[in-house]
């Protein structure tokens, strides 16, 4: 098949199109207008459909996609739901971009079937590619559904290619949109991604691309195309455009926002917009992108000048509908993403998520509305539950992520003003964009946010238009983590290659203990290779077995068992076995035992989290241990104690019922249809079997660990701790069996310990404490009483030894009997009576003095500073000190120093008194 026979279908013959060239692009297009000369796409033409409608009817987003469905379905595709927008089936994405995903990479790899071949599907998808100009294009959106029909050829089975796929868009668009046939053209054009490429048809209405049509049947390697074995029709229909379509309205949001849009306009009080104005902005933005750095200043110049208005005209009309425009988009895209198991927070989709729920709060700030935004979100739940009623089901615990986000954004924005401060000092009087990037990606603070607190130290900050897009670039390099290949993997993967996969008896038993074995192959490192092996290679969060290796005339230790692709590799320790000889394994099993429970703690534990939290948790990584394990899941608060409770009470119910835990092999695809993507609670699993661990009536996940085969034998499963390990994850601590009794035991004795030492029973321990508390208090109140009556006392005593010097009272002392609190209450009650008092008061420890100035009202007003004569007596005692100007305090290590400090209290004050000394 050449490159130009692929566009030449059977449907452009059939209803006489012809081929030209575009003068505008040079791409090359097919149309039934023999004198066109441009392909009918921006930006060689403008959008025309606004005010020359293409079809006479009108749909809404359910009826226009139930139109498309039922379409393919009449015409023999069976029709598939949804995936969820969180592509959980994959290990390189975090969301769901097109409706292809869904089939990527286990159906186009040709591991497993397609769930039906050919298959139609609309498929919501997550973009923030264009974040910045959604509500300003009238086209962009975070969420939009990608209607299509996929076919998938095989060698050996050809379901259909370039001809019905025309065809049937063709008869789509006719038959279905009823759009008039002469307004329809195929532009030829080449489309690649993910690693494949292929020959593809854009297809125009009216100015507008409403479906891309690919053959995907290359691999791109380098800059060579190899062609695939499955060759796949991959389509997309945009949903919302075709809505646009047949509504004639100015923007796409119009079209299939408006019961939302009335809603906001009204509650906002923005006049709803006027047609012409956003038309035109629609049309000259159909070729606009944010590519300079005032782009959008000139396309809006460009827009005012075509109106007759002047810029700031244009901007007071249309920003608050445009604003109205992008919270409607927001709003409904965080009902996929939070419905769909995303939880807030700073990583992966959770940032996402984060970034949507900021934008909305700081866009309702601009439109001066303080208006909760889960009543935002609660109405798009509710219309988008029209089509996906199971969004309706977990609306509390969206709303509930979006009701903490808030709080929390407050919190930041608080906390915030403090380091936008300091910044500013820092860059001497400005904001930079790299800075403006740092503050939203390491505090969370939005641009227009950090400009309002700069303006307030008038400074002023410009804002990149494409400040959003910047940051979603910066996270989208942050894939999901490659799996790094380990060390072992490295050195041997090209060693076991054509040695047979070890056959894991594991599997066939998970209680087998001992077991015979060839060896088929040793390194010299210590590793070696049998043909079969009940020793567990560490993976899944469970630790790797160890045990021993017995042959005729030698014995070694496994320390350590890694898989490297098929291969089983022993790491031992000792003599090396030699090749061909047999051995008898012998697995630790006390250790292996306990590793069974806790990896089947783990199941339970997740089944409960569930349960108590919400559908939300997903296991985000697990530690099996002996001693202790972990489990961490997705959640958007911390943890309470009384969920820790009814966590730790309902996997115990679990426990006592003594469920079975059924291990089984099945197909990818029927295991995913028969229990969905939350088998891949423990990451992606590789191959076209998978093996299903499922805690009857409780949990189900694929899972290739070593498991109880009831749950009864796992015994106690105890809590120990949870924390936060970061944001949006709780870890839950705990230990399970005869390690969890052994904890309960030493908690226990550490009680009676305590009851020992308060000398009460362990009934009373509480009490006892309360009640030694209390005592602690009435003491307390007791010792400040004392030191009143001796402050008092004293004061008196004091008081006769004051003298005049130099027009102040002067009055020095030194103790070695009273604690610092009662010298500085005595000097205190002195002041308070004498303004004119200088007082110096030093008490003497064993091994240490502290000096106390006090310096009252009137001694003030000679220019006398208590912090200043504070620090210089101390320095006379060898050490340091400082205060106020009315209250001084210092120290030093040299007690000796402390009387010859006190004897020059009065060079002192001379200095201070710019006198001379006595
Ligand atoms: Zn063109
Ligand atoms: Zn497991």
């Amino acid at each position: 098949m050449t490159l130009t026979s692929i566009y030449e279908v059977s449907l452009f013959k059939e209803k006489g199109y012809t081929r030209k060239k575009c003068i505008s692009c040079g791409r090359n297009f097919w149309t039934l207008n023999p004198d066109a000369n441009y392909c009918g796409d921006q930006p060689c033409v403008t959008y025309t459909f606004i005010d020359e409608p293409p079809t006479s009817i009108k749909l809404n987003i359910d009826n226009a996609r139930e139109k498309f469905l039922s379409f393919f379905e009449r015409n023999n595709h069976v029709r598939i739901g949804k995936y969820p927008v969180v592509a959980r089936w994959r290990d390189d994405v975090y969301l769901v971009g097109a409706s292809i995903y869904d089939f990527q990479p286990w159906v186009t790899d040709g591991v497993i079937p397609p769930p039906s071949n050919p298959l139609t599907i609309s498929q919501p998808c997550i973009r923030f590619t264009d974040i910045d100009l959604v509500g300003k294009s009238g086209r962009h959106l975070t969420e939009f559904e990608m209607m299509a029909h996929h076919a998938f050829n095989y060698p050996d089975k050809k379901i259909y290619w370039n001809d019905e796929t025309v065809e049937y868009c063709f008869r789509f668009f006719t038959e279905e949109v009823k759009v008039q046939p002469e307004k329809i053209n195929f532009i030829e054009d080449m489309w690649s991604g993910g690693g494949n490429a292929g020959e593809d048809f854009e297809v125009v209405i009216g100015g507008i691309e409403v479906a891309t049509l690919v053959f995907m049947h290359y691999k791109q390697a380098e800059d060579k195309l190899i062609p695939l074995k499955i060759q796949t029709v991959d389509t997309g229909y945009g949903l919302e455009r075709i809505v646009w379509l047949t509504n004639q309205t100015p923007t796409v949001y119009d079209a299939i926002f408006p019961s939302f849009l009335r809603k906001f306009y009204n509650l906002a009080g923005i006049k709803p917009p006027e047609k012409k104005i956003f038309a035109e902005i629609s049309k000259l933005a159909g070729s606009f992108s944010l590519k300079g750095k005032s782009s959008l200043k000139e396309f809006r110049l460009n827009v005012s000048r075509k109106l007759g208005l002047s810029v700031e005209e244009l901007e007071k009309i249309i920003l608050p509908v445009e604003t109205a425009y992008a919270i409607a988009d927001f709003s409904r895209t965080l009902v996929f993403m939070l419905g769909d198991g995303v939880v807030p927070s700073n990583m992966g989709a959770g940032y996402l998520a984060r970034l949507l729920i900021r934008k909305i709060l700081r866009n309702m700030h601009y439109l001066g509305l303080n208006y909760p935004i889960t009543e935002l979100v609660d109405f798009q739940i509710k219309e988008v539950s029209r089509s996906f009623p199971e969004y309706l089901e977990k609306s509390e615990v969206i709303l509930d992520m979006v009701d903490v986000e808030e709080r929390r954004f407050k919190e930041t924005m608080q906390k915030g003003r403090t380091i936008i401060k300091r910044l500013i000092e820092e860059e001497k009087g400005k904001i930079s964009t790299k800075s403006l990037l740092m503050l939203y990606d390491s505090h969370g603070l939005t641009p227009d946010y950090v400009s309002q607190v700069a303006e307030e130290f008038g400074v002023n900050v410009e804002i990149p238009e494409d400040f959003y897009t910047q940051i979603v670039q910066m996270h989208e390099k942050s894939q999901k983590p490659k799996v790094i290949k380990d060390e072992v993997t490295l050195r041997f993967e090209g060693e076991v290659e054509g040695l047979p996969p070890t056959k894991l008896l594991y599997y066939e038993d998970a209680y087998l203990k001992e077991f015979k074995a060839e060896v088929l192959k040793v390194f010299k490192e210590g590793y070696v290779v049998l043909n079969q092996t009940c020793f567990y290679a560490e993976g899944g969060g469970q630790p790797p077995d160890i045990g021993i290796l017995k042959w005729n005339n030698g014995e070694a230790k496994v320390i350590d068992v890694q898989k490297v692709k098929n291969v089983i590799l022993h790491k031992v320790e000792g003599e090396l076995p030699n090749v061909g000889c047999h051995v008898v394994g012998v697995i630790d099993w006390e250790r292996r035992k306990s590793l069974m429970r806790s990896h089947t703690a783990t199941h339970i534990l997740i089944g409960a989290a569930r349960k108590v939290l919400g559908d939300h948790v997903w296991q985000s990584g697990a530690l099996k241990g002996v001693e202790r394990s972990r489990l961490d899941i997705s959640h958007y608060l911390r943890l309470t104690d009384e969920q820790v409770k009814e966590i730790e009470k309902l996997s115990n119910d679990i426990v006592a019922k003594n469920v079975p835990v059924k291990t089984f092999w099945l197909p990818r695809e029927v295991a995913e249809g028969k229990y969905g993507f939350r088998l891949y609670q423990g990451g992606v699993v590789p191959g076209r079997e998978i093996r299903i661990v499922e805690v009857e009536n409780w949990d189900v996940e694929a899972c290739g660990g070593t498991h109880c085969k009831f749950t009864g034998e796992i015994g106690l499963i105890k809590i120990v701790k949870t924390e936060r390990i970061q944001d949006g994850v709780e870890r839950i601590h705990f230990t399970v069996g005869p390690q969890a009794v052994e904890y309960v035991q030493q908690v226990d004795s550490r009680f009676k310990s305590l009851s020992r030492i308060l000398g009460c029973s362990t009934d009373d321990i509480e009490k006892s404490i309360e009640g030694l508390i209390d005592e602690i208090k009435g003491l307390r109140k007791n010792v400040e009483k004392l030191r009143e009556n001796i402050a008092r006392q004293l004061a008196e005593t004091l008081s006769a030894t004051i003298k005049e010097f130099k027009g102040i009272q002067l009055l020095k002392y030194a103790s070695k009997l009273v604690d610092v609190e009662v010298a500085i209450k005595t000097l205190a009650e002195l002041t308070k009576a004498k303004p004119n008092l200088v007082s110096v008061f030093i008490v003497l420890g064993e091994k240490n003095v502290r000096v106390i100035v006090m310096v009252g009202k009137e001694a003030l007003k000679l220019g006398l500073h208590a912090g200043k004569i504070a620090l210089k007596i101390s320095k006379l005692a060898g050490g340091s000190g400082g205060g106020k100007q009315d209250f001084g305090q210092g120290g030093s290590q040299h007690p000796e120093k402390a009387l010859e400090a006190l004897e020059n209290v009065e060079n002192i004050l001379c200095e201070e008194l710019g006198g001379f000394k006595k």
